[in-house]
């Protein structure tokens, strides 16, 4: 494998396939197929200098679907599908260095100020109630992280269990689970149509409620899950249940790069990336420092973006002609477009933010299968109905 990649051999006619040795190399760099590590705070494999961004090759839809749900998490998050080595994982991985910064809890609970604020000091447990009391903060600003759902997982790993450690000083104590450590942040669960369908539910709740509760015997504890979802699958390898589907906002088909010079320079980036990634990223540092200060600036405007009710209604016009009945639809594409139009350095929504997101919010919206049943289900009342009729005749 290494001998394929090293100079000398490299002809890049004969080896057309860069994106794929690009993922090979991420995923090795990253660490992935090592036991998932769950452990004080930290879940994900994808801290390990990941690719910049900035230096992804093509795949301009990826980039801003991808942006898009950073400036604004209401969005929904973001699945990309697509065939093995079209650099999907390698893109949300690379997106480590672009995240915003977040109000944090310092709590095991996640108490937050803002919880006493809304809902007095009931609201948090007796520890944070004590330090709000002492005016000490329960909470400081961090930057967002990127927590990885391995695909071996267990439940248990995902919502948390008993505290083995604390078990063996006698206590008992829950442990935070992967969707917990997830809260304010990004989840990301590649070949996320392969995932248990037990995993998959208790993520729905945890994503439609933005809490879930763990019970263990006499133990209880409620988790803070608000989490921006980013999935990534290959089509060939099985299909995603419609509940999960609907889940994420934006749907990408990501394809490989067409053109033969993209393809040469990922493959070039690729080997720059190999040989010396600190090298490459800091080739890329100003430009991501320019990105990271762009996304967080659209957040902070985006509260005072707004959709005009002509804007609005050419979208809600698009949706009734596609036939698309999830109130998913409206959500992703009104607010993906006014992501697009605040990264876009302006605070009202134009016809043209919402053209340009469009295909992302509304593709694989529409369900073959909803319209066949609703066929079906016809035909079937008209031989019912029928057959009644034919019966109470003879009768
Ligand atoms: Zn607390």
């Amino acid at each position: 494998m290494d001998e394929e990649l090293s100079e000398g051999l490299v002809n890049p006619v004969q080896e057309p396939a860069p994106p794929r040795s690009l993922k090979e190399l991420i995923d090795r760099v990253t660490g992935r197929g090592l036991p998932a590590v769950i452990e004080a705070g930290d879940a994900g494999l994808a801290e390990v200098l990941p690719f910049p961004f900035m230096a992804l090759v093509g795949q301009l839809e990826m980039k801003v679907a991808l942006m898009l749900t950073l400036i604004n998490p209401a969005v929904g998050g973001v699945l990309l599908i697509g065939p093995r080595g079209t650099g999907k994982t390698t893109a949300v991985r690379s997106l480590v260095d672009l995240l915003p910064e977040v109000p944090r809890s310092l709590c095991h609970y996640g108490c937050m100020p803002e919880d006493i604020e809304l809902d007095g000091m009931d609201a948090v447990c007796p520890d944070c109630a004590q330090k709000y009391a002492r005016g000490e903060a329960l909470a400081r600003m961090d930057r967002t992280r990127m927590v990885e759902l391995p695909l071996n997982a267990t439940l248990t790993d995902l919502v948390g269990g008993i505290d083995e450690r604390a078990v063996l000083h006698d206590r008992m104590r829950l442990r935070r689970g992967i969707l917990a450590h997830a809260d304010q942040n990004v989840l990301y669960i590649d070949e996320v149509n392969l995932l248990g369908d037990e995993l998959v539910d208790a993520i729905l709740d945890a994503a439609a409620q933005g809490i879930y509760t763990v019970r263990r015997g006499m133990l209880a504890a409620t988790y803070r899950a608000r989490f921006v979802l980013f999935g990534s699958m290959n089509p060939e390898e099985g299909r995603l249940r419609p509940q999960i589907m609907d889940r994420f906002g934006l749907r990408l088909i990501v394809r490989g790069l067409q053109n033969p010079d993209d393809r040469y320079e990922a493959y070039q980036r690729s080997i720059a990336y190999r040989r010396n990634p600190r090298l490459l990223i800091s080739q890329y540092a100003r430009e991501t420092q320019i990105a990271r200060e762009d996304i967080q600036n659209a957040r902070d405007n985006l509260p005072f973006t707004t959709i005009p009710p002509q804007v609005s209604r050419l979208g809600l016009d698009l949706i009734q002609k596609l036939g698309i009945d999830s109130l998913r639809a409206e959500i992703s594409l009104f607010e993906a477009a006014r992501a697009y139009a605040v990264a876009d350095g302006r605070l009202e929504v134009n016809p043209n933010d919402l053209r340009q997101v469009a295909p992302l919010a509304l593709r694989l919206r529409r369900s073959q299968f909803m319209q066949d049943f609703f066929a079906e289900r016809q035909l079937e009342e008209e031989e019912i109905s029928n057959t009644i009729e034919a019966v109470y005749q003879r009768g």
